[in-house]
């Protein structure tokens, strides 16, 4: 059985258990350190909210936890090996970029005046995998890239191709982000183009669309996808999420789909609140939502326990196991 990296070392698949395959832990944006209100980042801090909010996810049987945050995106090491190690699950975390518009892309966009920055992408995510993230001994279990509103921009696609080609490398599974249900298709298009394995690819954030042939179109791919954004009504609702998902599996793609959340529990800046009229619309983002309200509606709609099983125990240890 492969060993799959997470950030107190090596575990075996078989050991990963019910897992969420798409959250953070610490977010910040591009250009957070710019706001002169901003309180500086303190982790022990950060350390504590994340345990608390993830404490109730644990009483639910949460055993492993995928820390989608890219390199660029504040990804702090040190913070998840403290929450791993308080908390008692396992968290893999990500190597690689998040999208241009979001991202940090101004260092790889200038060398690639210069530089074919594909091939030094690639090398720097299959260094964090194979040799570890600085000087922290950690390597990273997964590899995360993103694309942005419905087109892929030259940057983007490098960030794709040196992702599919560390994944050939490393055997280490890809996770995406896409922007409001677009580009699902052509991101594995892409990534299998350039040698990375089906199997081992999750296109994330489908649940952002609820137009069945486009999930169709990237399940008849051979990927996995992710409905990875329960709860975040505000960006999709989650009724047509929830509708998305029964009428998935019941036609018979319980084998190939993960569910999340994408939440957070420490934000980098001045304290970020949503406006009243949001708030409704964010209720039951939170890192249960889908063992609280989720699972017990696919239950309602028989769907059995060996397919709930599917979903958050047996599909994250095939795409990590690489069977
Ligand atoms: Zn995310």
């Amino acid at each position: 059985m492969a060993k799959v990296n997470t950030v107190l070392g090596p575990v075996s698949a078989d050991e990963l258990g019910v897992t969420l395959m798409h959250e953070h832990l610490v977010v910040s944006y591009l250009g957070w350190e710019c706001d002169a209100l901003a309180p500086p980042y303190d982790r022990e801090a950060a350390a504590k909210a994340c345990v608390e909010t993830l404490k109730e996810a644990k009483g639910y049987g949460l055993k492993t936890l995928v820390d989608a945050t890219a390199t660029d995106m504040g990804r702090d090491i040190e913070l998840q090996k403290v929450v791993s190690e308080r908390l008692g699950i396992n968290i893999i975390c990500a190597t690689g970029f998040y999208t241009e518009k979001y991202g940090k892309a101004g260092y790889f966009k200038f060398r690639s005046q210069a530089y074919d920055i594909t091939a030094e992408v690639c090398q720097t995510m299959v260094k964090e995998i194979t040799h570890g993230i600085g000087n922290t001994g950690v390597k990273a279990g997964v590899i995360k890239v993103g694309t942005g509103h419905a087109r892929i921009s030259s940057y983007e696609e490098k960030m794709l191709k040196a992702a599919a080609r560390a994944q050939k490398e490393t055997g280490v599974p890809i996770i995406t982000h896409t922007e409001a249900g677009t580009m699902g298709p052509e991101q594995a298009d892409l990534l299998i183009s350039e040698g990375a394995d089906p199997k081992r690819i999750v296109i994330g954030h489908m649940c952002g669309n609820a137009d069945l042939k486009y999930h169709l179109s990237v399940l008849e791919k051979g990927v996995n996808i992710a409905f990875d954004r329960l709860g975040i009504d505000i960006l999709f609702p989650d009724k047509l999420r929830k509708a998305c998902l029964i009428g998935l599996i019941g036609i018979g793609y319980a084998d190939r789909i993960m569910l999340s959340q994408d939440r957070w529990a420490y934000w980098l800046g001045r304290p970020f609140e949503f406006p009243d009229a949001a708030k409704p619309l964010m209720a039951n983002w939170s890192y249960v939502h889908v063992f609280n309200n989720i699972i017990p509606v696919l239950k309602e709609a028989g769907v059995s326990e060996d397919k709930i099983n599917r979903l958050m125990v047996e599909n994250p240890r095939r795409l990590f196991g690489g069977e």
